[in-house]
């Protein structure tokens, strides 16, 4: 019998509808947790929703747009009315665009600092009290991209705010800790996701033959990840079993880094 290791835990996973949150929140269910699922289109979530009802846990959704700074308290609030205590906060949903720094203007770059940085930022803040109570955690979804790059793949404005995203989640794991409440992320390498290949469909015929052949030299593992691939690392980082560790930013990216 499979030991579940999240039971009776509450996870609010943001971006929970598709991608590398999708994947996370279903290896949570799996492993017994409670999963409140948040994005923007309301049709996604229910289809998600539907998907993890085979699992005998909780499932609750909540359409919001996260890069609304001017709603993000009311976001919070909606959560806190679902769930007024909280275990788990997963900071996944983020946009990543790759635009040369020259074209990069400022609403190119407050597209990432929004969404990326500072709905980030400020839900854990709405949400702080409600995770200090049960001693919870917060898991942020980083990226290889803060600290290494890629050809054909200029990525200042999203490197700024993965960067940004490492440095809170250590500054945060400083202050949270004497409050009980770890703070860890995961950098993922290169994740078969719809917002990896909206990227990939963005490049002309001869962009996407390169790139496939970079995938097969920079990957020591020879492929790019699943969302499944990722799941486990947040399932782990998650639970009691990973209790002395905050602070921590856990590359799961095939080997990339060592390159
Ligand atoms: P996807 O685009 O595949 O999924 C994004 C999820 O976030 C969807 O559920 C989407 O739903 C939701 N979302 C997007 N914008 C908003 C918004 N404004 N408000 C609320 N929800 C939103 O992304 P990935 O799974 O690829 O990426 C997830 C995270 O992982 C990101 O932070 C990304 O930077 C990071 N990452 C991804 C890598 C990859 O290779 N895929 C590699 C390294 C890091 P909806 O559109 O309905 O709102």
């Amino acid at each position: 019998e499979k030991r579940m290791i999240l039971k009776n835990k509450r996870a609010v996973i943001t971006g929970g509808s598709d991608g590398i949150g999708f994947g996370i929140a279903k290896a949570f269910a799996e492993n017994g947790a409670d999963v409140l699922l948040v994005a923007r289109n309301e049709t996604k979530l229910a289809e998600a929703a539907a998907v993890l009802a085979a699992f005998e846990v909780e499932v609750k959704t909540l359409s919001a747009d996260l890069s609304d700074l001017s709603t993000i308290q009311k976001t919070a609030q909606s959560i806190l009315e679902i769930w007024p205590a909280i275990d788990i906060l997963v900071n996944n949903a983020g946009i990543a665009r790759f635009i040369p720094f020259a074209e990069t203007d400022e609403a190119a770059l407050d597209l990432h600092l929004n969404l990326n940085v500072k709905a980030t930022y400020f839900l854990t803040q709405h949400l702080f009290g409600a995770l200090e109570a049960q001693k919870g955690c917060v898991l942020n979804i980083s990226s290889y991209f803060s600290h290494r790059m890629l050809p054909g793949r200029p990525s200042t404005a999203y490197s700024l705010t993965k960067g940004a995203m490492d440095a809170f989640t250590k500054s945060l794991a400083y202050e949270a800790g004497a409050k009980g409440v770890r703070v860890n992320a995961i950098a993922p390498g290169t994740i078969n996701t719809p917002l990896v290949q909206a990227n990939i469909d963005r490049l002309s015929e001869e962009g996407k033959a390169k790139f496939s052949e970079m995938i097969k030299t920079i990957y020591p593992l020879g492929r790019v990840g699943e969302s499944e691939d990722v799941s486990g690392a947040a399932v782990f980082l998650a639970s009691d079993a990973a209790r002395w560790i905050t602070g921590a930013i856990l590359a799961v990216d095939g080997g990339l880094t060592t390159n």
